[in-house]
């Protein structure tokens, strides 16, 4: 099957927003309170498109393959832990602020003039540590204070020994983890590309020193097909390699699976080399021993790691941008997001034909079946015409309709596909496995 084509090459972002706030996507956070500063709440289909962000991940990394495992660790820990990372010393970025207009930017984001105000009164850039801060427990003093993640990955380095022993996996393997991470950015925005609060999909790979940049490669090559598979076209994507003052602290060597997004390339992954550095800092403050007696090798050693790090939110944003598309003109006009069909939220809708009382029952007994095994929507409100735009809309890529010849004459339905709008007719007991065979043929038109 050839690749869909599209009418629209880059959309906007100010189409994105307003779309996803319109169809329930993503909605700003404590808006009627006047909304908090880069903080996003996830509607009805936004909770399931980042849910299948985060199940397609978990189901590539860890269900389908033997050497990589689950954790979910805690958001808080004991201080210690971001002490021995290197978090609580060096985990900042430059700031600087307007004299004229006192907003602050991260001085890497900007030039010699304000962005805002234009004013070339810059103050020098200071360093800004991005760790959020809370207390434990009732007394708020020093003792009591501990630091929500800004990653997940220390959890999983400090549960190292832990998961090898009780999996027994021996190296090379990996720990996954997805969930929240937290970070007090000086320049959040762009929607939901960059927030304070946001969640993190990661991946540290365990193994044997001297084979960690061919790991870095395998892992490098995995992520980018990993997007592609699952719909981002190959010319939105690019892999970048850090130069040496963008290496983070405890990497060898980074490269970025960036997108082309609105505004321009940006990250939406680093998949880093980040050597023993982790595992022997937590050796050295705990005093446990977190390294490995290789059996093959006849050593013992500390592990290399290689890390692909990505974030549920900024993939969720480039899966929707990517998908975007508006068709035809005037009364055919429709706007539609080609999802990948394990990406959208709505895997197939039914529709019966009208709100009728012949057609209800039927329509019901329909979406039981289907919804057994696909993510599936019930929709009778509005004329027949409208559900498809509305599901188009929201990258629905199948409807079922139910119509007056299936309950009169034949009990069979109508697919209609999203993408080429072709309807085909199939028995009710055929449903299934007609549906089956549609979702595989648009994955394979999805592919970038
Ligand atoms: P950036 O350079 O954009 O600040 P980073 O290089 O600090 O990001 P990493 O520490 O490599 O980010 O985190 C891994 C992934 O987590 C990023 O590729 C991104 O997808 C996601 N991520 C990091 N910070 C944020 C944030 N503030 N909001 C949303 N996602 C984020």
């Amino acid at each position: 099957m050839s690749p869909i084509s599209r009418t629209i090459e880059h959309t906007d972002l100010e189409t994105i927003v307003g779309l996803a706030k319109r169809r329930g996507f993503v909605f700003q956070a404590s808006e009627i309170y006047g909304g908090l500063g880069s903080t996003w709440d996830y509607g009805p289909l936004g909770v399931e498109l980042k849910r299948n962000v985060k199940d397609v991940w978990w189901k590539s990394m860890v269900r389908d393959r033997d050497d990589i495992v689950g954790l979910d660790s805690a958001i808080l820990q004991s201080p210690e832990v971001w002490m021995a990372s290197g978090h609580v010393d060096s985990f900042s970025d430059p700031l600087v602020e307007c004299g004229n207009c006192h907003r602050r930017y991260r001085a890497d984001d900007i030039g010699d003039t304000c962005p805002h105000c234009d004013s070339s009164d810059l103050s020098a850039p200071r360093q800004f540590n991005l760790l959020f801060k809370t207390f434990m427990g009732p007394v708020e003093d020093d003792a009591a204070v501990i630091y929500l993640r800004p990653e997940t990955a220390q959890g999983i380095f400090i549960n190292f020994d832990n998961v090898q022993t009780t999996t027994r996996k021996r190296i090379p393997f990996g720990i996954a983890q997805i969930g929240k991470s937290f970070r007090n950015e000086v320049t959040p925005g762009n929607f939901i590309f960059r927030t304070r609060e946001f969640e993190q999909m990661e991946m540290e790979f365990f193994c044997k020193p001297g084979s960690d940049e061919e790991w870095h490669r395998y892992w490098i090559n995995f992520s980018e097909e990993w997007f592609k598979e699952f719909g981002i076209r190959a010319d939105n994507l690019r892999v970048r390699a850090h130069e040496a003052d963008e290496l983070p602290h405890y990497s060898k060597g980074s490269s970025d699976v960036e997108y082309q997004f609105p505004w321009g390339w940006g990250e939406l992954e680093t998949i880093s080399n980040r050597t023993d550095f982790d595992l022997k800092a937590h050796i050295e403050r705990s005093g446990r021993d977190l390294s490995f007696f290789d059996d093959d090798a006849g050593e013992r050693y500390v592990p290399y790691v290689v890390e692909p790090a990505m974030g549920a939110d900024r993939s969720a944003l480039a899966f929707l941008a990517d998908a975007y598309d508006e068709e035809g003109e005037g009364k055919d006009k429709r706007t539609v997001l080609h999802f990948h069909p394990d990406i959208a939220p709505v895997a197939v809708a039914v529709l019966p034909l009208s709100r009728n009382e012949k057609l209800t029952p039927k329509a019901r007994e329909v979406y039981d079946l289907v919804r057994v095994n696909f993510n599936a929507q019930f929709d009778d409100t509005q004329s027949i015409g409208r559900r498809y735009r509305r599901q188009d809309e929201i990258g629905t890529p199948l409807c079922v309709t139910v119509d007056f010849q299936t309950v009169e004459e034949d009990n069979a339905v109508t697919i209609r596909d999203r993408d080429t709008m072709d309807q085909i007719r199939v028995p009710i007991d055929n449903l299934r496995a007609a549906l089956d065979d549609r979702l595989a043929e648009i994955r394979s038109t999805c592919r970038g």
